[in-house]
């Protein structure tokens, strides 16, 4: 991603692009997995835990992220689409957490089939994670 078009990705989030939040959306959408806090960490050896922490905050509050929760127990992070509203069911899709690697990927384009969930529940948010192995180790 062009630094031209990372500023542009935050504007239409109306996120304010500093110098920090440029490179850790630049970062994100190099990697072809999931990102975690302490991901960014090594990363950025430069900068303290804290301002990548809001970093992602930021980012999350503002619908340019969409957190995972998989086995590893750390959370991770990954790019919402363009016109993501990062809404149920709509905007739900598939991720798949390696064992092996401990990657984790998210498949933007393989939504969920709609659960019909008992009366009276309302939905907000899915997660949805299916455990196993990437390509990589399953090799
Ligand atoms: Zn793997
Ligand atoms: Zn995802």
């Amino acid at each position: 991603m062009t630094t031209d078009k990372a500023e542009q990705r935050l504007e239409s989030r109306r996120i304010q692009p500093t110098a920090m939040r440029l490179r850790v959306l630049r970062y994100l959408s190099d990697r072809r997995v999931a990102v975690s806090l302490s991901d960014l960490e090594h990363h950025f050896s430069h900068a303290d835990r804290t301002t990548l922490y809001r970093t992602l905050k930021t980012f999350q509050e503002h619908g340019l992220v969409h957190q995972i929760y998989d086995e590893s127990g750390s959370t991770k992070y990954a790019l919402c689409t363009e016109d993501c509203t990062c809404t149920y069911p709509d905007d739900m899709h598939a991720h798949f957490y390696c064992s092996s690697c401990e990657n984790t990927f998210c498949f933007q384009n393989l939504s969920l089939p709609t659960i019909d969930l008992p009366d009276g529940f309302k939905p907000s948010y899915g997660n949805f994670v299916i455990t196993g192995q990437c390509p990589d180790c399953a090799a």
